[in-house]
């Protein structure tokens, strides 16, 4: 964690602005978020997950591969549907469907962002969907594991038994009761505009990343163009951070 302002001997006005800004807690979104995962992540897990649903369920990949898409669109996650309709275990799933031993690879440094989360005022916290492996071994290889103060993985989402991954609102409200911090002083970071909205609807402040994703994301360009008007700030990358808080306090 970096040092502390106390923003006393600053002008009154500067110094209110930056306890605000520390005081800011921010949910980091993880893919085509914090890196880009359009090019060879989200195509090998949803690869991955068509293949585990095959032979699971004993269907052909195109059966297979129409589930998968329509428990997504369902729960927002093909995970619930198959916890819920076919009895299986979520950590196995959740292991089988990122398959990466060569992360390495395919994950770079990426000195721009951890320069901009060091500077970044507040508490920063990633908020995945993916799992807690997967997410270490991610932020582990772009390097910015110091500058952050938490991850908060799918395995984090699960309350009474049930997973309730974003964009959960109950999942939300529920996540910022644990981390006591009023919704106002929140700001969720995401390519997802369905995610924003949600949070929105929690009263979580919002900010879309638009760039990150360069061979597509999990909604088509033009529709986040329009649609990310309705989340308000936007950035292209998490590194312009910095230069929006203070239109965030
Ligand atoms: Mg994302």
């Amino acid at each position: 964690m970096g040092r502390k302002r106390s923003g006393r001997g600053l002008g009154p006005r500067l110094g209110r602005a930056l306890v605000r800004s520390s005081a800011l807690v921010w949910l980091l979104d993880l893919d085509n978020t914090l890196h880009d995962a359009s090019a060879q992540i989200m195509p090998r897990i949803n690869l991955a997950m068509t293949d585990y649903v095959s032979r699971r369920l004993g269907v052909d990949q195109a059966q297979a591969s129409e589930l998968r898409a329509n428990y997504w669109r369902r729960y927002g996650a093909t995970l619930l549907g198959m916890v819920r309709h076919h009895e299986v275990d979520a950590h196995e799933f959740l292991r089988e469907v990122h398959p990466f031993p060569d992360m390495h690879r395919i994950v770079d440094r990426d000195h721009g962002l951890r320069d901009a989360l060091r500077r970044l005022p507040g508490r920063k916290i990633v908020l995945t969907n993916g799992p807690n492996d997967y997410a270490r071994a991610v932020l582990g290889r772009l390097g910015i594991a110091a500058q952050l103060d938490g991850l908060l993985a799918i395995e984090s989402m699960q309350f009474a038994g049930r997973f309730l991954p974003k964009p959960s609102r109950s999942m939300l409200l529920k996540l910022l009761a644990r981390l006591r911090v009023p919704a106002s002083r929140c700001v969720l970071v995401e390519d997802s505009v369905a995610n924003l909205r949600a949070a929105r609807a929690c009263r979580v402040r919002t900010v879309l990343v638009t760039g990150m994703a360069r061979h597509g994301g999990s909604e088509p360009a033009g529709r986040i163009a329009g649609r990310g008007r309705q989340v308000g700030l936007q950035v292209q990358s998490a590194a312009s951070l910095p230069r929006i808080v203070h239109k965030l306090v």
